[in-house]
């Protein structure tokens, strides 16, 4: 037997104590080797100026442990408060999101009781970086940041989480088709590295027609990878579809540190009342189990889990009159799991871990060669709202910038070309992208692109940001506009 494991456990607010409680009853019937270094998060916290939700000496005990076992926590009202969840995964590199959406049918209802599907999002990049402007009048930006590590450090953890579980096939979901650079980047990464695991099945899907897939016919999905935002949106219809959002646990996984919890809040309308479901934080609890090598306490624990659902002892949430047995509270809920240690269900597939590798998975990055980088062109983007926003008037005006043949090309408004030979129909806003290159595509330096800009302040125009055009290896960097 080996020695105790420590773990950091936060009993959150809310519910998040009793369920909290229920979980670690049956951790420790289960005989799980862990020990206990419990942190305080969440409201208390946050109202004690706290704004992170949580105090400097816990981030110390995840240091330690790295393993936070984690109930959920009520976010206090009004401006001012992080998110815990954000700043905890970004403190840590928390870089992995994996969402079971698994179909309990028929004791949980669901209209596709075949599902089984791993969920495993980036959760570093995209749209959260949160870098965002408002740049003139009428609009404003959010930077989308998709890079090559984190992309690959994603698509290597669902390929060896594949291979750790049995999962037979991996399925990448982009919107490469419209943003063909970064979720380019993303599919063209996937591919790469599907090469070196010839025994799993991989298939790419649009990211819409695959979140209507999942909604319609989720059993064909096995484990699924993608970006942040579409793996916030996609792991919410799929815990929907199988029915399974109040029994749902997740895990945010990173190099060192790695965080589990149920997918939901801390539903303050019923706490206090030992009537919550404590399967959330239990599932998360049992992935933990596995991440930390003890698979055959994770094993133990949810084929007694799902023997329990089997039996119809169901809490509230999920009680169906025909189908539940008993209506059973919090703690009752737990020891029935408890007197079914052991037992294995027998309707549903009980569950089997891997108990060959017991540590957890290690991510081994690539060596990228440097590609050689050269500065070709430069977007200047302009606030501009006179002469009826006429784009050849703007075009006219910005054709008299010339520095060494560096000239204007063309001007988009929304990404759609509108100088020169722009259709008169296309409706334009405040905001106008002029792109200026030689006609020959030569290399040009920052002193140019400066000498440009102050030209083009010379004749009068507030320029709000500039992206330039850098060719890498002679393949350009950039896209095209539409139209161009
Ligand atoms: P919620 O998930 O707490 O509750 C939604 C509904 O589901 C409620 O009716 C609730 O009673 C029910 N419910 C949730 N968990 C249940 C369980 N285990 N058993 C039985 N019923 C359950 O969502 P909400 O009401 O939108 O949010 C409440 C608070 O939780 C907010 O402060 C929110 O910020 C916070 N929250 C925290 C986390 C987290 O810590 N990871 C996640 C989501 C929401």
């Amino acid at each position: 037997m080996s020695a105790k494991r420590k773990i950091t456990v936060a009993y959150g607010d809310g519910i998040g104590p009793e369920i909290m409680e229920a979980t670690l009853k049956i951790l420790e019937a289960s005989g799980a080797r862990l020990e206990y270094d419990v942190i305080e998060i969440g409201e208390q916290v946050y109202l004690k100026g706290i704004s992170s939700g949580m105090e400097p000496k816990s981030f110390d005990s995840l240091r330690e442990t790295k393993v936070f076992l984690k109930s959920p926590i009520t976010t206090p009202q009004g401006g001012g408060f992080k998110s815990l969840n954000v700043t905890t995964r970004k403190s840590f590199g928390l870089f992995a999101n994996v969402r079971p959406c698994k179909a309990y049918s028929p004791f949980i209802k669901t209209h596709f009781p075949k599902t089984d599907m791993v969920i495993i999002r980036e959760n570093e990049e995209d749209l959260y970086a949160g870098i965002e402007h408002r740049q003139t009048q009428e609009v404003y930006q959010t930077l989308k940041l998709i890079s090559q590590p984190g992309s690959e450090k994603i698509i290597r953890y669902a390929f060896e989480y594949a291979k750790k579980y049995g999962r037979k096939k991996v399925t990448c979901m982009t919107k490469d088709n419209i943003m063909k650079l970064a979720d380019g980047l993303f599919h063209k990464t996937f591919d790469e590295i599907a090469k070196e695991y010839p025994d799993i099945q991989t298939d790419h899907k649009i990211i819409d027609i695959g979140a209507a897939l999942i909604a319609e016919r989720p059993e064909i999905f096995d484990v699924i990878v993608t970006l942040n935002l579409y793996g916030d949106i996609i792991s919410d219809i799929a815990a929907q579809v199988t029915g399974s959002v109040g029994l749902g646990g997740s895990a945010n996984v990173g190099a060192e540190v790695a965080m589990f919890e149920a997918i939901h809040g801390s539903a303050p309308d019923i706490a206090g009342m030992d009537i919550a479901n404590p399967s959330g934080l239990l599932n998360g609890a049992i992935m933990m189990l596995v991440h930390i090598g003890q698979p055959e306490i994770a094993e133990k624990i949810a084929n007694a889990w799902m023997k329990t659902l089997e039996d119809g002892i169901h809490t509230g949430d999920i009680y169906q009159a025909g189908i539940s047995s008993k209506k059973a509270g919090t703690q009752e809920f737990a020891q029935a799991v408890i007197d079914r240690l052991g037992q294995k269900p027998s309707n549903m597939t009980p569950a089997v871990f891997d108990k060959s590798s017991t540590t957890p998975l290690n991510i081994k990055l690539k060596h990228v060669t440097k590609a050689k980088k050269e500065l070709i062109g430069v977007d200047v983007f302009i606030d501009w709202d006179e002469e009826n926003r006429n784009p050849d008037i703007i075009g006219e005006k910005l054709r008299k910038a010339d520095v060494k043949g560096l000239k204007l090309q063309l001007i988009t408004n929304r990404g759609v070309k509108v100088f020169p030979d722009g259709m008169p129909e296309t409706f334009c806003t405040d905001h106008w992208r002029c792109r200026f290159k030689t006609a020959e595509e030569s290399v040009i330096t920052h002193e140019d692109v400066i000498t440009l800009l102050n030209q083009i302040k010379d004749l009068g125009f507030d320029f709000i940001k500039t992206e330039h055009l850098y060719a890498f290896d002679g393949v350009r960097g950039y896209s095209l506009a539409q139209g161009e």
